[in-house]
C-alpha cells in the first residue's frame, strides 16, 4: 500500500480508496471494514469478473445470470417470431452464453463451476428452443452435436497459450496447473496440438451418448453434422430437434393413450406400432423413399424409429439428401398429431 501511495504521491495522483477494495484470502479473522482506509470486501470485480475470497467465481455466475434471467422471457417471446432454430441457437450463445462463459476458462481446473457454467449455459439454450428439461442434458447435446462447454474453454485457454507463444516468443505456464488439472480430471489431452483438441472435443460428445440407451453414433456424426446439419435457416429444424430427443412430439403428457387406437402413446408406438391407417401408409411411403435414394432394403418389418435413428445418427455420404427427407417426413408426421398450443409452430 506505502509503494503505491508513494508512486501516487510522486506522479501527482491521488488515490480515491473508496474505488479500491481489499479481497482478504484464507481464514482472517478480520473485525475491522478497512485497512489505512481501503475498504475490505468480500468480492472484488477484476477484468470483468467479481470473484470472492475462495477466489471463485460462484458470485459472479448467480450475477450474471440473475442479470440474463430477463432474456428467458425474452426467449419466449423469439420462439413466436420467425426464426429457425440455427439462428435462435446463435442468438442464445451471442447474447446469453459468451457472457456466462467470459473468462470462465481459468476455472477449468473446478468441475463444481465448470457444472455451473455448463447448467446455465444449457438452460439458455432449452428456453431458446422451447426444449424442458425432461430432455437428458446428454441428449440435448447429442442431437444438437454440442460438445461440453468445458471442452470449448480447454480449447480456448490453450488457444490463448499458443497466441502468447507466437507473440512474445516465450511460453505461458502460468496456466500449466489449471490445464494439467483439468487433463486429470477429463483425460483430455495436456497442451494437445489442435488436431489432438479437435479429437478430445469431438470425443466429449461421442462420450456422451455412452449413457444414452440404444442410441449408435456413426463415425462420420459429427463431421457430417457440422457440415450439413441445421445449416441453413429452416424451420422445420425444430421438428427434428424436438423428434430426436424425444419430446412433446407425440404429446405424450397431454395424451398419454394414443388418440388413434387408444394404446400407451409415444415415439416407439407412433413409428413402430400404431395400426392406424395414417401411420401405416406414411411408413409405408418413407420406407419406399428412403430405398429408392439408398439402395437399401428396408423392409415394413423392420423397426420404423431405428431406421429414423440410423439415418440421423450413423450418417454417410448421401445425408445431404436424407436430411431433406427426414424433414419432409417431419412434416407430414406433425400434420398428423393431436394439437397442443405450447408447441412448435410451423407457419
Ligand atoms: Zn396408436
Amino acid at each position: 500500500m506505502k509503494i503505491i501511495e508513494n508512486w501516487a504521491e510522486n506522479n501527482d495522483m491521488i488515490i480515491n480508496k473508496k474505488k479500491c477494495g481489499i479481497l482478504v484470502v484464507k481464514g482472517l479473522n478480520n473485525k475491522t471494514d478497512n485497512i489505512n482506509g481501503y475498504p475490505i470486501k468480500n468480492t472484488y470485480k477484476y477484468l470483468g469478473i467479481t470473484i470472492n475470497n475462495n477466489l471463485d467465481p460462484m458470485a459472479h455466475l448467480y450475477l450474471v445470470n440473475r442479470k440474463l434471467s430477463n432474456y428467458l422471457q425474452r426467449n419466449n417471446w423469439l420462439l413466436k417470431k420467425y426464426f429457425s432454430p440455427k439462428s435462435l441457437l446463435l442468438i442464445a450463445n451471442y447474447y446469453q452464453i459468451s457472457r456466462i462463459t467470459y473468462g470462465m476458462c481459468i476455472f477449468l481446473d473446478d468441475s463444481r463451476i465448470m457444472d455451473s457454467v455448463e447448467k446455465a449455459r444449457l438452460k439458455y439454450f432449452r428456453s431458446i428452443i422451447n426444449i424442458k428439461d425432461n430432455v437428458k442434458n446428454n441428449l440435448l447435446r447429442l442431437v444438437l452435436c454440442l460438445p461440453k462447454m468445458e471442452y470449448l474453454l480447454y480449447n480456448r485457454l490453450l488457444n490463448v497459450v499458443d497466441k502468447y507463444r507466437e507473440h512474445f516468443g516465450e511460453k505461458l505456464t502460468i496456466f500449466n496447473p489449471i490445464l494439467k488439472a483439468f487433463n486429470e480430471r477429463t483425460n483430455a489431452e495436456y497442451f494437445a496440438s489442435p488436431k489432438l483438441r479437435y479429437i478430445t472435443i469431438k470425443s466429449s460428445i461421442i462420450n456422451a451418448t455412452a449413457k444414452q440407451e440404444n442410441i449408435n453414433i456413426g463415425h462420420n456424426y459429427i463431421n457430417y453434422h457440422y457440415k450439413y446439419y441445421f445449416r441453413y435457416k429452416d424451420r422445420r429444424d425444430g421438428l427434428i430437434i424436438r423428434f430426436f430427443c424425444n419430446y412433446g412430439f407425440f404429446n405424450e403428457r397431454v395424451y398419454p393413450s394414443c388418440i388413434y387406437c387408444g394404446k400407451n402413446n409415444s415415439r416407439k408406438h407412433i413409428l413402430n406400432d400404431c395400426n392406424e391407417k395414417y401411420f401405416i401408409d406414411l411408413r409405408d411411403k418413407y420406407i419406399n423413399k428412403i430405398n429408392e435414394l439408398k439402395g437399401n432394403n428396408y423392409t415394413k418389418n423392420q423397426k420404423f424409429e431405428n431406421i429414423l435413428l440410423k439415418l440421423y445418427f450413423e450418417p454417410d455420404k448421401d445425408i445431404s439428401k436424407v436430411l431433406p427427407l427426414i424433414k419432409e417426413f417431419m412434416v407430414d408426421l406433425y400434420i398428423l398429431r393431436p394439437k397442443a398450443e405450447e408447441d412448435y409452430i410451423i407457419d
